[in-house]
Parts: C-alpha cells; structure tokens; sequence
C-alpha cells in the first residue's frame, strides 16, 4: 500500500465496518509512513470536532485538503532527499 492507496481509503479506517484486514494494511502503512500517520492523527482530531456536533461524516472539502497536505508533504521530503548535498 502507498500513500494514495492509504488516503483512498482513509475514511474507511475510521469505519467500524471496515473489514480487519484492510485496518490492518492501513495501520501498517501508517506506521512505516509519518506523513500518514500525522493525517490520521489529524483526521481523528477533526472527526471529534465534527462529531461534538453531531456531524461525524468527513466533509470531501477536509478530505481533500489533508490528500492535498499530504501529497505535497510526500513530494517536498522526496525534493528535499534529492538536493541533499551539503
Ligand atoms: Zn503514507
């Protein structure tokens, strides 16, 4: 699983229903990948927010401002990797 495939499935993470399996696979990657783990993190905390008012669907506009962070993120530690000369 890479971090599309993990942000794709996100939501589910959070679902009760989700097969164990892929919980799993989500946590595995999650505890491989920083950037990953801090959207979770992130993610819970705005979920809490939201569920204090009684609003515990993930709006699409958080969902795809953290893909969004996270993608960059991901992108900006690969750059930083490369250019690394001094
Ligand atoms: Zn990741």
């Amino acid at each position: 699983m890479n971090c599309t495939e993990f942000l794709a499935n996100l939501t589910d993470y959070f679902d009760a229903k989700t097969a164990a399996t892929l919980r799993s696979e989500l946590e595995r990657h999650m505890g491989g990948c920083n950037h990953c783990h801090v959207t979770v993190n992130t993610t819970r905390q705005t979920i809490e927010i939201y569920r204090n008012d009684e609003l515990y669907e993930l709006p699409d506009a958080i969902r795809t401002q953290l893909h969004q962070a996270v993608l960059a993120k991901c992108a900006e530690s690969k750059r930083k990797k490369k250019q690394t000369k001094a």
